[in-house]
């Protein structure tokens, strides 16, 4: 049997401190423990990694506070595109969705791509319309509106710039991702996103990419990912981590800190990942001053916002 273990991300960026409140960090914690317990329970009842990483991230994508599902960001012409995906490290499957409207958890979406698809990835009408016959739950527009992140939409309308959910004066944000090893010793990712404000219609970033964004693979290690989707897309982060353990027979946590703190700032990689190998080791690491996370592994349940 092996260790069981679970991590979670809501996100990391330019986190300011004094904008926190005690309230707002309260009810940041309370999700990121809802989500990681909500695994951690998955797998400690014999449950898969691949459940327990849906299970966690669909308890993030329903809560408002983070950018994935209800209360993701707004794109440019005022809507809202989800990008996600799932993948299972024992026979690389994988399952992707990228800028879905109106689906209630893109990441259950993601999965059904893997499982009930002979695709990766579907992207806009064609995965609503995948959704739809799949009989997923979906939701009118006004289910994933927020007036912070519309507030945040307001800042840039009409202008050509993009930000990253974190770099706006509330410096709320937040992707979600989870990643886990089952009693099996299988590893599973996963990630959710409403991508980056006032994107174009259209735009894809690193999150629904296997290899950028998400990646598990069970010789070496599970990725989730979240920053600036160009650079981690351009960096092909997740699969890096992966690729510097299996061919320099590297240690997660070196491996981690390489693509984190070497290769993703000269592309201005703001952000940072969540992994866990196949021994349970757990490395949360991150290349600016926060990052809402939260992990269970033999040592006990950890949630953390600031460095
Ligand atoms: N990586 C996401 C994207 O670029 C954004 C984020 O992590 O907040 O779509």
């Amino acid at each position: 049997m092996s260790p069981i273990a679970i991590a979670v991300h809501g996100g990391a960026g330019t986190l300011d401190p004094a904008a926190m409140t005690p309230e707002k960090e309260k009810a940041y914690r309370a999700a990121l423990a809802a989500a990681v317990q909500r695994g951690h329970r998955l797998l400690a009842s014999g449950g898969t990694a691949l459940d327990a990483v849906e299970a966690a991230v669909r308890v993030l994508e329903d809560t408002p506070l983070f950018n994935a599902g209800r209360g993701s960001v707004f794109t440019a012409d005022g809507g809202h595109q989800m990008d996600a995906a799932i993948m299972r490290g024992d026979d690389l499957r994988a399952g992707a969705v990228a800028a879905v409207q109106n689906v209630k958890n893109p990441v259950s979406l993601a999965r059904r791509v893997m499982e009930r698809s002979p695709h990766v990835l579907l992207s806009g009408r064609g995965a609503f319309e995948f959704a739809h016959a799949q009989r997923l739950e979906l939701e009118d527009d006004a289910y994933f509106f927020d007036q912070l992140r519309y507030d945040q939409w307001q800042e840039v309308r009409g202008t050509a710039a993009v930000q990253l959910d974190h770099s706006v004066r509330e410096r709320k944000f937040g992707t979600v991702g989870a990643v886990a090893l089952d009693a099996t010793g299988c590893l599973a990712a996963a990630t959710s996103t409403g991508g980056m404000t006032n994107k174009r219609w259209g735009r894809i970033g690193d999150s629904p990419v296997p290899g950028a964004g998400t990646y598990a693979n069970n010789a070496t290690c599970a990725i989730s990912c979240t920053g600036n989707g160009e650079a981690f897309l351009r960096a092909v982060a997740a699969h890096d981590v992966h690729a510097l353990m299996a061919y320099k027979g590297l240690p997660l946590q070196e491996a981690v800190r390489i693509v984190v703190h070497e290769k993703l700032p000269p592309l201005d990689g703001e952000g940072g990942l969540i992994a866990i190998d196949r021994d349970g080791n757990v490395v949360l690491d991150f290349n600016c001053t926060g990052m809402y996370r939260a992990h269970i592994d033999h040592r006990g349940e950890e949630v953390a916002i600031f460095r």
